[in-house]
């Protein structure tokens, strides 16, 4: 999930948001203005749609907060966090190590409901402190914006709470059994298992409400019961697969044969004598028997076909400081991350300035799918406790 829109950054974390916030804004927005149309019938329309707008913004400053308590208590346990993003569904942490013991798990994934439901009791308290009356709709703006909040943040936590992986409750639970069995995989796929039978439950529960006549509140019960299905079902797949791919390094499963390429060649000639020919996917450019960048067919197609006989492979060529290059020692497991955070296809891999191979996404993908079509355990040394990517919810 990449945001956007670039809000600033709190304590070293990017804060932004996703345009698909402002669809679900839009929208609660609106049905908070039917809302508050219904039950307080006194107010005018610009108090309902001012209190309606500003309940919308609210809303999401408190989902930040809950991400925000993630965040911070994992950067006080000395995880890295880079980014929060906002987006239709809530908000995503970016934390970049993995927890590293079923103390730092627990913590990190408990903060968020904890924050959630600090904001909506504290909300419901003011409420109260300023004349609303329990079991009685509020009468003015200010009581009826924090009556909602109040309750809101109190369900955002219940919800959060689901011991559904990789919902923080799925978290919390996988982090008392990764106490218990002294064993992150296992725990992750205890807890993703009963991440599913939740939400098998949860469609079970849907579709019994939505035949008994409940129509389509049964149908989102069910539709979340399937997200979160989904999710664990994801949850179990990636254990295997970092499981299949720990302690193996980057030297034991890159490419080695990249053709070399000369900067001064032009575009038209690299493309008659290499890309044409050779049908290759992988081309180093050598100066004097320095690697000084990668150029792929993606960026000759870049340039317009009438200039490839006047610029060279240098001009073409994404620059070796502008790549983000791996050493054959790199634990492959890190190179998946680097390929997947900044959503590139291949990683040259260096080592004393000179090209040693290519590491790419689509080779890894084979990779995984030869070992599981052999069904071959992993050749390498067995599992490391302790080593989950985390991605809080
Ligand atoms: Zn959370």
């Amino acid at each position: 999930m990449r945001s956007n829109i670039k809000l600033g950054k709190i304590s070293g974390i990017e804060i932004g948001l996703h345009y698909s916030w402002f669809i679900v804004a839009a929208l609660i927005a609106f049905s908070l203005g039917q809302h508050f149309r219904q039950v307080t019938p006194n107010w005018g329309t610009g108090q309902i749609w001012i209190a309606a707008l500003v309940t919308a913004v609210l809303f999401f400053v408190t989902l930040l907060l809950h991400e925000l308590a993630h965040s911070l208590v994992a950067q006080a346990r000395g995880l890295k966090v880079t980014s929060i993003t906002l987006f239709a569904l809530g908000g995503v942490s970016q934390i970049q190590d993995d927890a590293t013991d079923a103390k730092t798990e627990f913590w990190v994934a408990i903060a968020g409901p904890i924050a959630s439901l600090i904001i909506g009791f504290g909300c419901l308290a003011i409420a109260l402190g300023l004349g609303w009356q329990r079991s009685t709709e509020p009468h003015t703006a200010v009581t009826g914006i924090l009556v909602w909040l109040g309750y809101i943040n109190i369900v955002v936590a219940a919800f959060n709470m689901i011991p559904g992986f990789p919902l923080d409750g799925g978290r919390v639970l996988r982090s008392i059994v990764w106490a218990i069995t002294k064993n992150a995989d296992r725990s992750t796929r205890i807890a993703a298992r009963i991440g599913q039978v939740v939400a098998f439950l949860f469609i079970l529960d849907g579709i019994w409400q939505c035949f008994s006549g409940a129509g389509f509140s049964g149908l989102w019960i069910a539709f979340i019961g399937w997200f979160l299905m989904d999710a664990a079902k994801a949850s179990y797949a990636e254990v295997g697969i970092t499981a299949a791919l720990r302690g193996v390094r980057v030297s034991e499963v890159m490419f080695h044969d990249c053709a070399t390429v000369n900067p001064g060649m032009s575009l038209q000639e690299f493309v008659n004598t290499y890309l044409l020919r050779a049908g290759e996917r992988c081309f180093a450019v050598e100066d004097q028997g320095h690697f000084v960048g990668l150029i792929t067919p993606r960026d000759v197609s870049r340039i317009p076909r009438d200039r490839w006989d006047t610029t060279t492979v240098r001009e073409a060529m994404r620059p070796l400081e502008e790549l983000h290059i791996v050493t054959p020692d790199t634990p492959v497991l890190d190179a998946l991350k680097l390929v997947a955070s900044n959503d590139v296809n291949q990683l040259p891999v260096v080592a004393n300035g000179a090209l040693q191979g290519i590491i790419s996404r689509s080779q890894l993908v084979q990779l995984l799918q030869v070992r599981s079509e052999l069904r071959l355990p992993a050749p390498y040394p067995p599992p490391l406790p302790g080593h989950e990517n985390m991605k809080a919810l």
